[in-house]
């Protein structure tokens, strides 16, 4: 067990922002983690758990007490029957291996999440979800460390609270919780989701349904379109707020001052909004910067930063540009990115 003292964060984050940690160590066991927070428990020093840093903005000040990389690999493949396999993952696996191996064996699930940054762990979490999957549809337990009780746990989906981009882990009453492993279910029989404008036209002219493997390759090239990659200067987390999900009444009030607003009903009384639509033709911010921060001039709802930006520029950027939405729309926008100060 290594521990190190003021590790500087930025590089463990894509938008390579963020101060320092007064402690940091990773975790490469579930019997590591524990040791960890044992350790930081004795001294009453706060943890905090990193993943793959794609979807996090750490603040300028840096984290006290103990940041703990979640670092736990292994893939363990294991046949259920002859339609569906079983995967059992650490939560430091880089999701798009995860996804690049189950499409290689042949599994249908995870292809359409093909490309996302991050790790395993991060994926019940946020609950990712991309043209038209989310991973909660995959997800048959959600192994855990209760750092109340400090031991493992299994949770049930139900158990999870699954939600649009959202789970009981970004509740308070879930954050006694760390992701040690994932266990999902993948399926031998093809079950094609086609149905987002963009990965329809890529299909338009195929002669016959795509295979997995050209699935996830026209959704890599759909997202290297769209979305940045970091590096070189450039930091991002990918989209940076949340797609709105608001009643119909207000829905209508919207559409009749933009009828071209793509929406999509959620149940009988609500409705997910394209944000990406509204930054671009409503309030005219695709491309829009303030010194070195700036919504990605291919998709508004992309924050990227260029060097020199810190997390309070960010975060004053994200404040104008929600300030903005509310003024012409009505609607409060949620950030998608987690603050960790
Ligand atoms: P997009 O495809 O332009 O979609 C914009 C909005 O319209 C989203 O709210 C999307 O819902 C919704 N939408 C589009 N077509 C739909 C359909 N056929 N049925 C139901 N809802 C539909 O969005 P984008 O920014 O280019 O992103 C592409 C995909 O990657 C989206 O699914 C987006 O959510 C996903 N993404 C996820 C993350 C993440 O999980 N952290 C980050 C970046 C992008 P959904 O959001 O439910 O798809």
């Amino acid at each position: 067990m290594h521990i190190h003292e003021r590790v500087d964060l930025s590089s463990y984050t894509t938008f390579g922002i963020g101060g320092t940690a007064d402690f940091f160590a990773s975790a490469t066991s579930v019997a590591e983690l524990k040791e960890l927070l044992a350790w930081a428990r004795e001294r009453s020093l706060p943890t905090t758990i990193l993943g793959g840093g794609s979807n996090v903005l750490i603040a300028d000040e840096g984290v006290r007490g103990l940041v703990i990389k979640n670092d736990i690999q292994g893939i363990e493949w294991r046949d259920v029957d002859d339609e569906a396999v079983r995967v059992r993952v650490g939560a430091g696996v880089v999701f798009d291996e995860l996804v690049a191996q189950s499409v290689e064996k042949g599994l249908w699930g995870l292809e359409n999440l093909s490309a996302i940054p991050g790790s395993v762990g991060a994926t019940p979490i946020q609950n990712i979800g991309a043209y038209g999957v989310e991973i909660a549809e995959y997800i048959e337990a959600v192994e855990v460390f209760d750092t109340d009780a400090m031991e493992t746990l299994t949770l049930t989906p139900a158990q999870c609270m699954f939600g649009y981009r959202d789970s009981l882990f970004k509740k308070a009453e879930g954050e006694r919780y760390v992701v040690t492993h994932v266990v999902y279910r993948l399926s031998r029989v093809p079950h094609r989701v086609l149905t987002y404008k963009d990965l329809e036209t890529s299909f338009a002219h195929a002669k016959e349904a795509p295979s997995l493997s050209e699935i996830r390759d026209a959704i890599r090239t759909i997202r290297k379109r769209k979305f940045p990659e970091w590096g070189n200067g450039i930091g991002t987390a990918g989209s940076f707020f949340k797609n709105p999900i608001i009643n119909t009444e207000a829905f209508e009030i919207l559409r009749t001052q933009y009828p071209d607003v793509p929406a999509f009903p959620v149940d009988a009384d609500t409705v997910k909004v394209s944000l990406g639509f509204i930054l671009d033709k409503v309030c005219d911010v695709r491309g829009y910067c303030v010194a070195d921060v700036c919504t990605y001039e291919h998709q508004a709802l992309v924050v990227v930063t260029h060097a020199g930006a810190s997390a309070a520029d960010v975060v004053a950027f994200a404040k104008e540009i929600a300030a903005r939405v509310h003024e012409k729309t009505n609607i409060a926008i949620e950030w998608e990115v987690t603050y960790v100060s």
